[in-house]
């Protein structure tokens, strides 16, 4: 039989659990489709420098595939309605018998595959979905009551324990040539109408082969000392892998298997007590790979966050500040809070932000400017290369205090106090907002402060913006906000 591997957001060759079940069981070669769909990407607000490392990456899964005898056809759907229809229709006319891929968890993708499983079948086909985006199955992971956590710590715990158990965390086999067949691979376009992205391709450069060695040269260089270094944006104490997670270029199996490595432990395998184990830099890393997994389990156990509803329902009954004029400024990295304009101002050169600085922007439009946690995750999976729905609504529910596990209402970061502490020398404020480049010591963390900031002169002088709002008045309205709610 011929097999069809529909790919998604899994653009590699090696340990790709759909991919190697497609290869070993066909008999007569393997076909690949990829589904472009402008519609599809803008209805889910995927970033334009997100699109740009999909394509780049599908061009170098296209060259790996053909070294294996598999063309990759890379199909149009002008609707996402189309989509599941089309990819039958393609399987079935490359002569293929069954469609195999990795399951997607949000909501539109799980209806998307129960619709192409209703195709196929239609179709004559075999539909075969395989669980490979999270290491271990996101809804396997249960309480001793059989629900699903909502608080991390005990969840990394499961989660590890599972990774023990017999096949837990193990690669999958990469595939081998398969049978040469007379399918012609199609081009893979360079750009999809709509989704010009500013970021340089340099930035993210595309493929698995890169996303392979960035890991290695991590694993080798920066996760000793990587609990100490994460927490500061103006160093490069993280690995900067999350692109290649999102597009699938590298999976978080071969992340712990690194983490793994780096720590000699590979072969002694992982459970809590190995966990406990590792040194602090890879043991901590592991546990960051996990809140990936963490979140993408609370969308499996609450499909309503991928609805734009809060985790903790009573927050809904917040009523939100829809001041414009603050929102423009947050987007445009202009609030006049250095830290949190430099953030903004890395996402929109070059679609990432540093995590500590996530968290610090996302607090600062919740908490101290009240603005809908929506509209700030919407704006972050518009920009981000790394855009997770799981991860992203996550992080912001976490920072708005609406979500599990999420920062208690009353501890709200001051945006100044987390500069001072996590960008010391302020090395991150001056490589990002330009009008501070020369401003000196640690008058860059508020420079318009009349105690800690430049003196009068020189604060004139400056062209960088006052804050636009009172971070303690802010503070303490959000906080009355949220005990109103408990009334
Ligand atoms: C408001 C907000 C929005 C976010 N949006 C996204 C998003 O859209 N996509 C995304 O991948 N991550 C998101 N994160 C999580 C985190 O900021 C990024 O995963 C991290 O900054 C990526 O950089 P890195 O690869 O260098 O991470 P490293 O520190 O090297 O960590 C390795 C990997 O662990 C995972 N990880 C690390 N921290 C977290 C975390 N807090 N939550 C979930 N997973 C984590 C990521 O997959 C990451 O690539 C968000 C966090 C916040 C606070």
């Amino acid at each position: 039989m011929r097999n069809c591997m529909w790919f998604r957001s899994d653009l590699r060759v090696e340990d790709n659990t759909a991919l190697a079940e497609a290869c070993r069981s066909a008999t007569d070669g393997v076909v690949g489709v990829f589904v472009v769909c402008a519609d599809q990407w803008r209805g889910h607000d995927y970033a334009p420098a997100r699109v740009d490392l999909i394509l780049r990456t599908l061009a170098e899964l296209s060259e790996r595939l053909a070294g294996l005898n598999i063309p990759l056809r890379v199909v149009e759907a002008a609707r996402a309605g189309d989509v599941a229809g089309l990819v039958a229709k393609e399987a079935a006319a490359c002569g293929c018998g069954a469609v195999f891929a990795n399951a997607e968890y949000e909501v539109d993708e799980t209806a998307r595959d129960a619709a192409a499983a209703r195709e196929c079948a239609a179709a004559g086909l075999g539909f075969h979905l395989r669980h490979d985006q999270t290491a271990i199955e996101p809804a396997t992971i249960r309480t001793g009551e059989g629900r699903f956590f909502s608080v991390f710590s005990p969840f990394r715990k499961a989660w590890l324990r599972r990774g023990a158990e017999e096949g837990g965390v193990s690669l999958r086999p990469a595939p081998g040539k398969q049978k040469p067949i007379s399918i012609e691979r199609t081009a893979v376009p360079a750009r999809v109408k709509g989704f010009e992205s500013r970021v340089p391709a340099e930035v993210w450069p595309g493929g698995e082969r890169h996303a392979l060695s960035r890991l290695r040269t991590f694993a080798k260089e920066g996760l000793e000392g990587y609990k100490v270094e994460r927490d500061y944006p103006g160093r490069a104490g993280t690995s900067r892998i999350s692109p290649y997670l999102t597009v699938g270029a590298v999976s978080t199996r071969q992340c712990v298997h690194a983490a793994l490595s780096a720590a000699g432990l590979e072969a002694k395998g992982l459970d809590v007590k190995g966990h406990e184990r590792m040194p602090a830099g890879p043991g901590h890393w592991v546990s960051e790979v996990v809140w990936r997994e963490f979140f993408t389990h609370v969308l499996v156990g609450w499909p309503r966050v991928c609805m734009g509803r809060a985790f903790q329902i009573h927050t809904e009954r917040l009523r939100w500040s829809e001041n414009e004029e603050h929102f423009r400024a947050w987007c445009e990295g202009r609030t006049g809070v250095p830290i949190v304009d430099a953030g903004m101002r890395e996402l929109l050169a070059t679609g990432w932000m540093h995590n500590r600085v996530r968290m610090i922007t996302a607090m600062f439009l919740t908490k101290n400017l009240f603005i809908d946690w929506r509209r700030g995750e919407r704006f972050f999976m518009r920009n981000l290369v790394d855009g997770f729905l799981a991860s992203n609504n996550g992080g912001w529910q976490w920072s708005a205090s609406t979500g599990t596990d999420a920062a208690p209402y009353f501890r709200i970061f001051n945006p100044i106090s987390q500069s001072e502490k996590f960008d010391p020398e302020g090395s991150y404020i001056r490589r990002w907002v330009e009008e501070l480049r020369d401003v000196e010591g640690p008058a860059v963390h508020q420079p318009h402060d009349e105690r800690k900031g430049l003196p009068g002169m020189l604060r004139m002088k400056i062209e960088y913006p006052e804050p636009i709002v009172d971070l303690s008045a802010s503070r303490e309205r959000a906080i009355a906000a949220f005990q109103a709610l408990r009334a």
